[in-house]
């Protein structure tokens, strides 16, 4: 994203009459009005800034938030904290001026603040899409520069995490940007800057324009001098955040990998389920019909057996008929036979009768013939 009409700005220098050209048309226009009285101010505080803020010898670059700005953000960052426990961001625009006669001494005056309303968490906080038109547009209506990332860590301190240092370096790191953090719950603030490619931390300085004129500069430094011991601490805490920082890295890292085979193993368990679900329909469609099948043959098993009790049956009604028929049979031979026996008896015995007739006939008709021989003789 880009902010204000140029890429490239340059600082402008602190006069009398820097207002009327940035907002030429203030008298007329009433909501330009507030700016233009702002910088009017500045400029008349600013004029004597060498001499009234001594702190800022032997700096080329200096960086303000008026009192009213950080004020707002602060407020920003406790509601935020007050409802959703997560951290907050927003940029601080303002001024980017050089003192007069003296191009190379830059400093940066933040005079109002912009909430972000981006996704947040405990411990993350974005610009939404439609922030970043929101802010570049008030930026172009009013003339004003984004100078300060300011966000807040409410309660873990305030050092720069790796996603912060990139956030800096990539969208905040122009030579008249900023970035602040505050632990709004400890009241602790702490500044970087990107110089060049090296990001170094920096001083910030709450200035109150309310309080000031063109004889008295009301300003104090936000952030704890940073004391040696503090810096080796400071490199110290860098280092284990690095450390975390890898160890996040390599956390993530199996993190995907343990996804992936989740992934894996999810798609084995539907393939399993899957088998298992086409084995038991076929089992069960298999099952039930040699079930059927079962009860068929049993049916036709009853069935044979009933047959074959039948066919037994038939068979011994037929065996009883056979005896029957035998016996009858062996009755009607023998009283045939005892018939045929009997008449067979009776015709010899009338054939006997008749032989003995016939014999005895012959007999006495021989006696007779023999009688009659001798008589004849
Ligand atoms: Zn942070």
């Amino acid at each position: 994203m880009t902010f204000g009409e140029k890429k490239t700005i340059d600082a402008k220098e602190v006069s009398k009459v820097l207002a009327s050209i940035i907002y030429p048309n203030a008298k007329e226009q009433k909501d330009k009005k507030n700016y233009f009285e702002t910088l009017e101010k500045l400029c008349d505080v600013f004029d004597n800034r060498i001499t009234l803020h001594k702190e800022t010898e032997g700096r080329k670059f200096t960086c303000y938030i008026e009192k009213k700005a950080y004020d707002a953000f602060f407020r920003f960052a406790n509601d935020t904290y007050q409802n959703r426990r997560h951290e907050a961001t927003g940029l601080i625009v303002g001024y980017y001026l050089h003192d007069r006669d003296n191009p190379n001494s830059l400093f940066i005056v933040g005079t109002h603040f912009l909430g972000a309303t981006g996704e947040s968490s405990s411990v993350t906080t974005e610009f939404s899409y439609q922030d970043s038109i929101n802010h570049s547009n008030f930026c172009n209506e009013n003339k004003l520069l984004p100078l300060i990332w300011i966000h807040s860590h409410p309660g873990f301190g305030v050092f720069y995490s790796g996603t912060d240092c990139t956030t800096l370096k990539t969208l905040f790191a122009a030579t008249h940007q900023t970035g602040v953090v505050v632990d709004n719950l400890k009241n602790k603030v702490l500044g970087y800057k990107m110089y060049g490619n090296d990001m170094l931390e920096e001083d910030i300085f709450l200035l109150d324009l309310d309080k000031s004129d063109g004889s008295h500069l009301e300003c104090k430094l936000l952030n704890d001098k940073i004391s040696s011991k503090k810096k080796g601490e400071i490199e110290e805490r860098t280092d284990d955040i690095k450390i975390l920082e890898t160890k996040t890295e390599n956390f993530e890292n199996e993190r995907i990998i343990l996804k992936k085979n989740e992934k894996t193993i999810s798609n084995t368990i539907i393939l399993a389920f899957s088998f298992l679900y086409v084995f038991l329909l076929v089992g069960g469609i298999t099952l039930f019909a040699s079930f059927n099948r079962t009860n068929d043959l049993e049916k036709r098993v009853f069935e044979l057996v009933q047959q074959i009790d039948s066919i037994s049956n038939s068979i011994s009604v037929l065996q009883t008929i056979i005896r029957e028929v035998d016996m009858s049979i062996h009755e009607t031979t023998i009283e045939e036979i005892d018939s045929i026996f009997y008449k067979e008896c009776h015709r010899t015995c009338k054939t006997d009768s008749v032989i003995q007739t016939i014999q005895s006939k012959t007999e006495s008709e021989l006696i007779e013939l023999n009688e009659k021989c001798n008589e004849n003789r």
